[in-house]
Protein backbone atom coordinates (compact mmCIF):
# COMPACT_ATOMS: atom_id res chain seq x y z
CA UNK A 1 0.00 0.00 0.00
CA UNK A 2 1.39 3.39 -0.91
CA UNK A 3 0.84 6.19 1.20
CA UNK A 4 -1.41 9.66 0.16
CA UNK A 5 -2.28 13.23 1.85
CA UNK A 6 -5.31 13.86 -0.44
CA UNK A 7 -7.39 13.28 2.64
CA UNK A 8 -5.63 13.41 5.74
CA UNK A 9 -7.59 13.74 8.70
CA UNK A 10 -7.54 16.54 10.80
CA UNK A 11 -5.35 15.84 13.51
CA UNK A 12 -2.52 17.83 15.04
CA UNK A 13 0.44 16.29 16.59
CA UNK A 14 2.66 18.12 19.36
CA UNK A 15 5.98 17.18 19.69
CA UNK A 16 8.15 17.30 22.55
CA UNK A 17 11.42 19.17 21.63
CA UNK A 18 13.11 16.21 23.63
CA UNK A 19 11.87 13.77 21.28
CA UNK A 20 13.09 15.63 18.80
CA UNK A 21 16.17 16.02 20.38
CA UNK A 22 16.78 12.04 20.24
CA UNK A 23 15.74 11.63 17.31
CA UNK A 24 18.85 13.76 15.70
CA UNK A 25 21.01 11.82 17.93
CA UNK A 26 20.35 8.67 16.10
CA UNK A 27 19.95 10.20 12.59
CA UNK A 28 21.81 7.73 10.20
CA UNK A 29 24.69 9.28 8.74
CA UNK A 30 25.94 6.97 5.48
CA UNK A 31 27.41 4.56 7.82
CA UNK A 32 25.18 3.53 10.88
CA UNK A 33 23.00 0.89 11.59
CA UNK A 34 19.16 1.65 11.36
CA UNK A 35 17.76 3.17 15.12
CA UNK A 36 14.45 2.44 16.14
CA UNK A 37 11.93 2.87 19.31
CA UNK A 38 8.47 3.25 20.23
CA UNK A 39 6.68 6.91 20.90
CA UNK A 40 4.65 7.41 23.67
CA UNK A 41 2.50 10.07 24.67
CA UNK A 42 -1.17 11.24 25.02
CA UNK A 43 -4.26 11.10 22.93
CA UNK A 44 -6.77 14.25 23.70
CA UNK A 45 -10.28 13.31 24.58
CA UNK A 46 -11.87 13.59 21.22
CA UNK A 47 -8.72 11.96 19.86
CA UNK A 48 -7.98 15.41 17.59
CA UNK A 49 -4.82 15.73 19.43
CA UNK A 50 -1.76 13.76 19.72
CA UNK A 51 1.04 14.87 22.44
CA UNK A 52 4.45 12.79 21.89
CA UNK A 53 5.74 12.89 25.39
CA UNK A 54 8.33 10.22 25.14
CA UNK A 55 10.40 8.11 22.49
CA UNK A 56 12.39 5.26 23.75
CA UNK A 57 15.87 4.45 22.69
CA UNK A 58 17.64 1.20 20.97
CA UNK A 59 18.87 -1.15 23.36
CA UNK A 60 21.61 -3.52 22.57
CA UNK A 61 18.98 -6.26 22.63
CA UNK A 62 17.19 -4.89 19.64
CA UNK A 63 18.17 -6.65 16.32
CA UNK A 64 19.85 -3.43 14.42
CA UNK A 65 21.78 -3.16 10.81
CA UNK A 66 22.59 -0.48 8.28
CA UNK A 67 19.24 -1.55 6.36
CA UNK A 68 16.54 -2.78 9.19
CA UNK A 69 15.72 -2.98 12.38
CA UNK A 70 13.53 -5.01 14.94
CA UNK A 71 12.79 -3.88 18.25
CA UNK A 72 13.22 -7.21 20.18
CA UNK A 73 14.27 -5.88 23.73
CA UNK A 74 11.36 -5.85 26.72
CA UNK A 75 12.57 -2.02 27.63
CA UNK A 76 10.70 -0.33 25.45
CA UNK A 77 7.75 -1.92 27.06
CA UNK A 78 8.95 -1.87 30.67
CA UNK A 79 9.18 2.12 30.08
CA UNK A 80 5.66 2.27 28.72
CA UNK A 81 4.45 0.59 31.52
CA UNK A 82 6.48 2.88 33.34
CA UNK A 83 5.29 5.88 32.16
CA UNK A 84 1.75 4.59 31.60
CA UNK A 85 0.68 3.89 35.52
CA UNK A 86 2.71 7.27 36.92
CA UNK A 87 0.96 9.40 34.05
CA UNK A 88 -2.55 8.06 35.42
CA UNK A 89 -3.05 5.81 32.25
CA UNK A 90 -3.00 8.95 30.13
CA UNK A 91 0.47 8.25 28.38
CA UNK A 92 -0.17 5.26 25.78
CA UNK A 93 1.50 3.45 23.12
CA UNK A 94 1.54 5.83 19.73
CA UNK A 95 3.50 3.96 17.17
CA UNK A 96 7.10 3.75 16.34
CA UNK A 97 10.09 5.87 15.16
CA UNK A 98 13.20 4.29 12.60
CA UNK A 99 15.79 5.88 10.77
CA UNK A 100 16.32 5.92 7.06
CA UNK A 101 20.07 6.27 5.49
CA UNK A 102 18.10 9.00 3.19
CA UNK A 103 18.05 12.99 2.88
CA UNK A 104 13.93 12.85 2.34
CA UNK A 105 12.89 9.42 3.72
CA UNK A 106 10.24 7.07 2.29
CA UNK A 107 8.94 3.71 3.56
CA UNK A 108 9.81 0.35 2.60
CA UNK A 109 7.47 -2.45 1.92
CA UNK A 110 8.10 -3.81 5.18
CA UNK A 111 7.45 -0.48 7.09
CA UNK A 112 3.98 0.09 5.76
CA UNK A 113 3.30 -3.64 6.04
CA UNK A 114 4.31 -3.25 9.72
CA UNK A 115 2.56 -0.19 10.45
CA UNK A 116 -0.29 -1.86 9.23
CA UNK A 117 0.02 -4.75 11.67
CA UNK A 118 0.96 -2.71 14.38
CA UNK A 119 -2.29 -1.22 13.95
CA UNK A 120 -4.26 -3.69 13.27
CA UNK A 121 -2.85 -4.94 16.52
CA UNK A 122 -3.86 -1.74 18.74
CA UNK A 123 -7.07 -0.28 16.60
CA UNK A 124 -9.47 -1.48 19.77
CA UNK A 125 -7.60 1.06 21.58
CA UNK A 126 -7.33 4.21 19.47
CA UNK A 127 -8.60 6.10 16.39
CA UNK A 128 -5.19 6.42 14.81
CA UNK A 129 -1.40 5.34 15.39
CA UNK A 130 1.96 7.40 14.43
CA UNK A 131 4.90 6.47 12.41
CA UNK A 132 7.85 8.42 11.54
CA UNK A 133 10.89 7.71 9.66
CA UNK A 134 13.77 9.77 10.98
CA UNK A 135 15.82 11.04 7.87
CA UNK A 136 19.14 12.60 7.41
CA UNK A 137 18.09 15.89 6.37
CA UNK A 138 13.89 15.67 6.93
CA UNK A 139 11.92 13.22 9.02
CA UNK A 140 8.40 12.17 7.83
CA UNK A 141 5.13 11.42 9.81
CA UNK A 142 2.72 9.12 8.90
CA UNK A 143 -0.93 8.30 10.61
CA UNK A 144 -2.60 5.36 10.09
CA UNK A 145 -6.24 4.91 10.49
CA UNK A 146 -8.79 2.53 9.20
CA UNK A 147 -8.56 4.42 6.01
CA UNK A 148 -4.91 3.63 5.70
CA UNK A 149 -1.51 4.91 5.72
CA UNK A 150 -1.43 8.67 5.40
CA UNK A 151 2.23 11.31 4.98
CA UNK A 152 0.99 13.95 7.64
CA UNK A 153 1.33 17.68 6.73
CA UNK A 154 4.57 18.86 8.71
CA UNK A 155 2.64 21.93 9.00
CA UNK A 156 0.11 19.57 11.59
CA UNK A 157 3.43 19.34 13.70
CA UNK A 158 4.41 21.73 16.22
CA UNK A 159 7.61 20.99 18.69
CA UNK A 160 6.88 22.22 22.21
CA UNK A 161 9.06 22.45 25.04
CA UNK A 162 9.10 19.66 27.60
CA UNK A 163 6.19 20.36 30.56
CA UNK A 164 5.72 18.84 33.79
CA UNK A 165 2.39 17.39 33.88
ZN1 LIG B 1 12.22 1.77 7.13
Amino acid sequence: MSANNSTAPPISVLVYGSVIDKFNIYKQDYKQNESCGILIGTHSIDESKITITFATEPDCNDKRSRFSFKIKSNKHNKILQNRFSKSGNREVYLGTWHTHPEDHPNPSKCDTDDWLKQYSINRNLFESMLFVIVGIKTNKWFLVNDNGIFILDSNLIYHEKEERV
